[in-house]
């Protein structure tokens, strides 16, 4: 059987879908995430903005082009939310939620409707793609309910893979780079252990380690000092803002103030000079004015962040924050393009500090980063590649390099 699975949203989408094009083909069928015809599809569906959520929705109408008789399963976060809308349309046969993944390829043979809770972490099969990068599971769930934010209804509080796991499957998969994702990494246990106890657990690999979207109360010293012991943990730090005005994030129920932000940044510049901090700010939430929004655009430039994915706020149902006032979309469009022209500004200061000088490089079908995320384009590199590289000059979103040696 021929099954195509579409995925949209977050990394983790990304990761649990491999998961199960892995478990399907284990079980003997043929796998796409390619949209064409196929005798089954599987949606992964993605809830956090409501555009992610029309994109979804549209998702399961295109695939009837293809197959008008085929299965639909819908999963993910918009099922979960919103399972009702899917079923029943677009020849929908199953809905799943986003919190039991780990069942769906039993359910899928089962062909019942199963929509339960979930208070373990779900282990699923290793993902598919593993030759250059592995994105290696380690957590799910939120405990954090900020005020914007619907993840934490969808996929229940923060729960953590064992350590036991996660090492079985990093030692077996071969990949020069381990990444380590979920919703909420920062808050990962197992046990007495936490994160900084699993990097000095996963040091003995051969790999490089890169660490998914962290939470800022992570970055203590004795964190950053174990980063530094393990050895093989990139200095790549994505650290979600949301806002740069105190005021703001207060409203956005954040921990932390503008100014705690800045220290933490200023904390990760000690222990890794040539660091990279990414990360993301939503515009225009009920409570921004135009004096917040400033706070946002010049934290941009003094965190020396370097890259930043905006977003306009969107208000998602059921959260506290849906219960303001939506601002103006016109005032959230026009910061946008104020917000995102400082990031790019952000983006090429940070590039051109490390233009001439060399890096390690990994390379993937279609360029490669370096350990701290600048994408980098070189002649002669192939998939798999770790190269000592020279960035040379700015090319398409990184830097155009020369090798200067394979490392092995
Ligand atoms: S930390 Fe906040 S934004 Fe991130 S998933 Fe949890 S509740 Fe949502």
């Amino acid at each position: 059987m021929k099954v195509c699975v579409l995925t949209l949203g977050c990394k983790m989408n990304e990761v649990e879908s491999a998961s199960l094009m892995r478990g399907l083909e284990e079980r003997g069928h043929e796998t796409t995430d390619e949209l064409g015809r196929a005798d089954l599809y599987l949606i992964n569906t993605c809830a956090v903005t409501a555009e992610a959520e029309r994109k979804s929705r549209q998702a399961v109408a295109r695939v009837r082009k293809f197959n008008p008789s085929a299965p639909v399963v819908v999963l993910g976060c918009a099922a979960e939310r919103d399972g009702e809308h899917f079923l029943g349309k677009d020849g929908v046969t199953l809905v799943l939620g986003a919190q039991n993944k780990g069942m769906a390829l039993d359910l899928l043979e089962e062909k019942g409707l199963f929509r339960a809770e979930e208070r373990e972490f779900s282990e699923l099969p290793a993902p598919k793609r593993t030759r250059t990068r592995a994105f290696l599971r380690i957590q799910d769930g939120c405990n954090r309910f900020c005020s914007y934010c619907v993840i934490p209804y969808l996929r229940g509080r923060s729960r953590s893979r064992s350590a036991e796991s996660i090492l079985r499957e990093a030692e077996t998969c071969g990949a020069k780079e381990i990444v380590l994702t979920g919703v909420d990494v920062s808050s990962y246990r197992d046990g007495d252990l936490d994160l900084g106890g699993l990097l000095l657990k996963l040091s003995r690999l051969p790999a490089r380690v890169r660490l998914g979207s962290l939470e800022e109360g992570i970055v203590t010293e004795p964190f950053l000092e174990r980063m530094k012991e393990a050895g093989n943990v990139v200095p790549h730090f994505h650290l979600s803002l949301q806002s740069g005005s105190t005021d703001v994030l207060k409203a956005m129920n954040r921990r932390y103030t503008r100014e705690e932000f800045l220290a933490c940044c200023g904390k990760i510049y000690e222990y890794f000079p040539s660091a990279a901090i990414t990360t993301d700010i939503i515009v225009g939430f009920p409570t921004e004015t135009e004096e917040d929004f400033l706070q946002s655009l010049s934290i941009v430039k003094e965190a020396g962040f370097s890259r930043v994915h905006c977003f306009p706020y969107s208000a998602r149902p059921g959260t506290a924050a849906a219960k303001r006032r939506d601002l103006p979309p016109c005032v959230k469009k026009e910061r946008m393009g104020r917000l995102i022209a400082a990031a790019r500004e952000a983006e090429r200061n940070y590039l051109n500090a490390f233009l001439g000088r060399e890096a390690v490089a990994l390379f993937e079908a279609d360029g490669g980063y370096t350990e701290n995320y600048l994408r980098v384009y070189a002649a002669g590199a192939r998939e798999g590649m770790l190269a000592r590289v020279k960035l040379i000059r700015p090319e398409k979103d990184g830097a155009f390099a020369e090798i200067v040696e394979e490392t092995e």
